[in-house]
């Protein structure tokens, strides 16, 4: 093929062809846990990684790779995988490159489950994490000592209203050669691409945007393929032979795929966060309009955005697509097509109004998921950010005075309307 493909037609058409057996055109659910080798010389091969193929389905599955192929060329990286949910994807990512005393460095603007994940859960591994205001590189650059073995962010920051400047963290990650994670779930690849910005790694919770309509759990991991795991001798699981995998070396030996290959042969074989082939299925069918989706929750979430900044009501609003955002430079660098449909405001009256407020709401849903086709509200203090302390949820965004949204791509007429008497009351 002489010219790459754009997006619109990759969401629909990577990583899949018609099926070869029946030549179904849609990607068939292949809902089997084992696969028939042709001979035994056939199945030594695949346990030796000498011939790609299917052995099991915890391994791999044919929908499920199709899914993770189709988004790995959405993001632009090397190869990827999926897994059973987000939080297992940020397990599975941080897994090939961790071990007991090591730490990573991670912005205090993460979506409230990773907070605790990495706050609390994380250290029963002897991992660590040290938090740091991503907007104060000199703090990032100070936090990672000898036992740092990753940098995580993410690209737009759920529920902050909040866009990192990804070239200026990979620029201290190159520099010292630790590899910088990136969660795209709030961003999705149509409205920024880590790998073009300097990260090695982007993970989804896809969850959210990717399959768009709330039915299935799911995530995934991506390798840029592009980070060299010998050169600091930091990555010993990836560049010395794998006692968990006969001996295995699996950088350089399998080049650009060796993270993604061990996160098969180790990380899923081991830990079974899978993804199951129906849950993929729904994520196929989402992720066909994506880029669709994403123009219009972006312009429903500036309206929707503009009419509260003006409300008397509102004290507040922390979107970073607003004129008024701190964040609108770094918008037109990071994530050009918008900065999402996820955002934050403070309403005169505190935690009390935030109560009244999400109690009031009609064609809103409350609850805690966000990047549904519908529009969602939560006030994120006394549910999502509930384990933090005060001080954390304001680091983080979630004040007790915000309540966060997530626009949907209804008639935004609508989504206001239903602001506008919730509000009233
Ligand atoms: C939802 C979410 C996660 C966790 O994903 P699950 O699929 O719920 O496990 C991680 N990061 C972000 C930004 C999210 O929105």
């Amino acid at each position: 093929m002489t010219k790459a493909q754009g997006f619109d037609t990759l969401q629909i058409h990577a990583g899949t062809a018609p099926d070869t057996a029946t030549g179904a055109r849609q990607v068939p659910i292949y809902q089997t846990t084992a696969y028939v080798f042709r001979d035994a010389e056939h199945a030594a091969n695949l346990f030796n990684l000498a011939e790609v193929g299917y052995i099991y389905s915890r391994l791999t599955n044919p929908t499920v790779s199709a899914l993770a192929n189709r988004i790995v060329a959405l993001e632009g990286g090397a190869g990827g995988i999926c897994c059973s949910s987000g939080h297992a994807a940020q397990i599975m990512a941080l897994f090939p490159l961790m071990g007991p005393g090591k730490n990573i460095v991670a912005s205090t603007r993460l979506y409230g489950g990773t907070i605790t994940q990495f706050s609390q859960t994380i250290k029963r591994f002897g991992w660590s994490c040290t938090f740091v205001d991503f907007d104060d590189l000199k703090a990032v650059e100070a936090a990672i000592d000898d036992n740092t073995r990753a940098i995580f962010c993410e690209s737009i920051a759920n529920p902050g209203g909040y866009i990192t400047d990804l070239d200026a963290i990979a620029q201290i990650s190159d520099k010292q050669m630790v590899p910088l994670i990136v969660d795209n779930t709030s961003a999705t690849p149509y409205l920024c691409r880590p790998f073009e910005h300097g990260a090695t790694i982007v993970v989804h919770s896809t969850t959210k945007y990717l399959t768009g309509n709330g039915t299935v759990t799911g995530g995934a991991v991506v390798d840029s393929g592009k980070f060299d795991w010998a050169k600091s001798g930091k990555f010993p699981s990836l560049t010395e032979p794998e006692p968990a995998y006969h001996g295995l070396v699996f950088y350089p030996t399998l080049g650009p795929m060796a993270f993604t290959f061990h996160s098969i042969a180790i990380g899923l074989r081991d830990l079974g966060m899978t993804m199951n082939p129906q849950g993929a299925h729904y994520t196929l069918m989402g992720i066909e309009t994506l880029s669709l989706r994403m123009d219009r929750h972006v312009a429903n979430a500036i309206k929707v955005a503009e009419w509260l900044e003006n409300h008397p009501k509102v004290e507040k609003v922390t979107y970073a697509g607003l004129k008024s955002s701190p964040y609108q430079k770094r918008m037109a660098k990071i994530c050009p097509k918008g900065a999402g449909a996820i955002f934050t405001f403070a309403i005169k009256g505190g935690y009390a109004a935030c109560v009244k407020l999400v109690d009031s709401v009609k064609l809103f849903s409350h609850v805690a998921n966000l990047g549904d086709a519908r529009s969602l509200i939560i006030h994120s203090a006394s549910t999502t950010h509930r384990q933090l302390d005060e001080a954390q949820q304001v680091a983080a965004g979630a004040a007790p005075n915000m309540v966060r949204l997530s626009i949907g791509i209804e008639d935004v007429s609508d989504i206001i309307a239903d602001l506008e008497q919730a509000l009233a009351q």
